[in-house]
Order: C-alpha cells, then sequence, then structure tokens
C-alpha cells in the first residue's frame, strides 16, 4: 500500500551534488561549509549571530547554559512539546517547571505565565528562563511573553524547531526581536534538514562566543580568552567545561543547499494547510486557533477530534487512518506525564487545557512534495474513519 508519513524531506539533485562536493573536498567537518550554513540560516532570519550545532537538544542544552541556568534555577516551559524543551534544564542541573497552553492556539499561555508569576514572586521562585516553543510553527505570543521578561527579569529562549520560516507581527521567527536566543532543529521532518543538526540565532556578541567556546569542548585559540599568555601557535586552553556539539560539513553543506529552496517549502505548506482548511469544513475536527499576528510555516497540521460527535474514540480513528496507510501522528504526550517526570512528583490534573488537547489530537500528514491529490485522500479516510 501507498503509504503517506506524517512528514518527510524533500532532497533534490542540487542537495546531492552538494554534500557530494563536501565529500571531495578537504574538510568533512570544522571546513568552510558550518559557516555557510551559519549565515544562510542567520541571513534568513536576520540575526546577527548564528552557531550549528549537532542537533535542535544540544542546541536547546547549550543556550540555557550560556545564559547561566545552573543548580538552584528553574526553567519554564510548555507541557505540549518535544520532550528535549524541557530536558535542557536538567542537563544543566536545573529544575523545570510548565506553564499550561492557550486551548486555541495550544502554544504556552501568556495570561497562565502572568498569573504564574505572580506566584512564583511571592514564593522566590521567579524561572530564571522561560522557553516558548512555536507549536506546529505557529509563533507564541512573543510580545506579552517579552513583556512579562522585562517585569519579571527572566531570559527568554525560543524553540523554533518547529517555525523557520514562519512570522510574528511581520518580522521573521529566528531574528531574536522578542528572546535573548532562538533555537532551530534540521531533523529530517522539519522544515529543512541537515540530517540531523541544529542552530542558536541570537543578536547577543557575548552569548554567542560562551556559546561558541561550550560547542567544542569549552577550548579557545582567542589569547584574549585565555588565562595568561598564549605559549606559542599550537596553544589552546580549555577555559570551561563544555562538549563536542559540532556540526559536520557535510550535515551543513546540506542544510546550506536547503535553505535555497525554504521559502518555496514554507509556501507550499501554506498551500496545503488552507487545502486541509477547506476540505475538512462539515467533518466533526477543528484545526488548531489562528493567531492573527503570526504566519505559520506549517511544519505540523493539527486537527481536534469532536469526539461526542464521533463513535470511535481518539485511538481507534487512529489506527483506522494507519490502516489505511495514512501515517498520522501524536503531537505530543505533555511532557509532565512521562514517567521520567512523574518520578519529579509530576501528576496528572496539573495542566488541564494540555491533557484535554492530548485526548482529542491527531495530526495529519504534511510535508512540500504531498500533492493536493493527497489531502484529498486523507480527507476520504478521514471522513471513513469518524463513521
Ligand atoms: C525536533 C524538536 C527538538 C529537538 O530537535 P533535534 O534536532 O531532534 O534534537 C526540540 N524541540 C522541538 C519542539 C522539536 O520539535
Amino acid at each position: 500500500m501507498n503509504v503517506l508519513p506524517y512528514g518527510r524531506q524533500s532532497i533534490d539533485e542540487q542537495d546531492i551534488a552538494a554534500v557530494v562536493e563536501v565529500l571531495r573536498s578537504d574538510f568533512l567537518t570544522q571546513g568552510p561549509a558550518v559557516q555557510r550554513f551559519e549565515a544562510a540560516v542567520t541571513d534568513w532570519c536576520g540575526a546577527r549571530h548564528g552557531l550549528a550545532v549537532a542537533n535542535g537538544t544540544a542546541a536547546l542544552h547549550l543556550a540555557a547554559q550560556a545564559l547561566g541556568l545552573g543548580p538552584g534555577d528553574w526553567l519554564w516551559t510548555s507541557p505540549i512539546t518535544f520532550v528535549a524543551s524541557a530536558n535542557c534544564a536538567r542537563y544543566c542541573g536545573a529544575q523545570v517547571d510548565f506553564v499550561d497552553v492557550d486551548p486555541g492556539t495550544i502554544n504556552l499561555c501568556p495570561r497562565r505565565l502572568a498569573e504564574k508569576l505572580q506566584a512564583a514572586e511571592k514564593e522566590g521562585r521567579l524561572p530564571k528562563v522561560v522557553v516558548p516553543v512555536h507549536f506546529g510553527g505557529q509563533s507564541c505570543a512573543m510580545d506579552e511573553i517579552q513583556a512579562l521578561a522585562q517585569k519579571y527579569g527572566f531570559r527568554l529562549m525560543e524553540d523554533a524547531s518547529h517555525a523557520l520560516g514562519g512570522t510574528y507581527l511581520g518580522e521573521r521567527v529566528g531574528n531574536c526581536r522578542w528572546s535573548d536566543v532562538v533555537t532551530h532543529s534540521f531533523h529530517p521532518v522539519k522544515i529543512v534538514t541537515s540530517g540531523e543538526g541544529g542552530m542558536m540565532t541570537t543578536n547577543d556578541a557575548a552569548l554567542h562566543q560562551r556559546m561558541a567556546t561550550l560547542r567544542s569542548h569549552g577550548i579557545t585559540r582567542d589569547p584574549a580568552q585565555m588565562v595568561g599568555e598564549s605559549e606559542g601557535g599550537w596553544y589552546y586552553q580549555q577555559v570551561e567545561l563544555g562538549y563536542n556539539y559540532r556540526m559536520t560539513d557535510i550535515q551543513a553543506m546540506l542544510g546550506a543547499s536547503q535553505m535555497n529552496k525554504l521559502e518555496r517549502f514554507v509556501a507550499r505548506r501554506r498551500e496545503i494547510a488552507a487545502l486541509y482548511d477547506k476540505v475538512l469544513a462539515g467533518l466533526p475536527v477543528t484545526p488548531l486557533m489562528r493567531d492573527s499576528r503570526a504566519e505559520s510555516a506549517w511544519h505540523l497540521y493539527m486537527i481536534r477530534l469532536d469526539l461526542t460527535a464521533i463513535p470511535h474514540t481518539r485511538r481507534e480513528v487512529f489506527d483506522r487512518l494507519r490502516a489505511q496507510g495514512i501515517l498520522v501522528n501524536v503531537h505530543y504526550i505533555p511532557v509532565h506525564l512521562q514517567p521520567d517526570y512523574a518520578r519529579l512528583g509530576f501528576t496528572a490534573g496539573m495542566f488541564p487545557e494540555a491533557e484535554r488537547y492530548y485526548q482529542e489530537c491527531i495530526t495529519l500528514p504534511m510535508f512540500p512534495a504531498m500533492t493536493d491529490d493527497d489531502v484529498q485522500r486523507v480527507r476520504e479516510s478521514l471522513f471513513m474513519a469518524v463513521q
């Protein structure tokens, strides 16, 4: 059976030729392709600095650590995200808490955030870092969240893994207009891919330098950053404990080549989303609410099932679609319900909007190579699955 995955990469002959060129060159890693990819993403976003890393999870970890997150600190994020948005705090020895989502957009809710900050201030446990996640590619209400960051003095790290190519209030996601640092992912299901890969964009030169040092073992070759004098041309110093989170030139060249197609990819994703909106009208399902301030990059197209109007459970609808070769998915299992978070004291009932959404949601196939006929096929299969 011809299957439709929920997401997949689009690789063309130009991408393949670009990668082959790297394989024939002098550098497989620590060469020129990494800077080329960094420049492509940074220029697109309109940020000052960009730093490519091994994956989006490494980007979150380095950004959190460079913002000074450590033991005794709190990081807050959305419960409806991939686990990595929360795990980055724990890599730094900090603690995680969650802010419930807006029931329309399923993005971190600024009103809930304001309430939680007010309570936390009284208890003296304000967060050091908040991580809004642009769910499905639609930006969070960043102007409102930034105003709260200024009022309460926390740092902002946007998880834009879904949102490269999106905008908020007419400005491109990733330009750091609203935050200290924005993290990106280039996993194959994301908007553009480097196989595995991640990046941080920032306008803060000091933050950029700190992240660059942490990316490569905490080592510097810059005499200005050294303790004492350089001992010669071979000399380097480890000035803090870092990691090997570098991206290879093979990955970076694929990413750079993919960036040439970002605009086209996102335009096609928008067409597919508009077609879904049209053909799903009349079925007992609702797409997520649109925020008129944001243009989504449409990484994912989610629907909520009206389970009062459907004679099946979500699980049955999911299984019926999969049986038809429509490889739907569920984004996401609320992070606080994962066993490893339950161990930290989180329980069901703590974030009711997130939990309600999780009971009803299904992610439909969405990728640039999908045809209009594929969208019709998803519509027909969904129509049958909810009978
Ligand atoms: C994909 C993703 C990540 C992690 O990215 P990797 O490149 O897979 O490490 C983090 N946050 C969100 C919201 C993601 O979708």
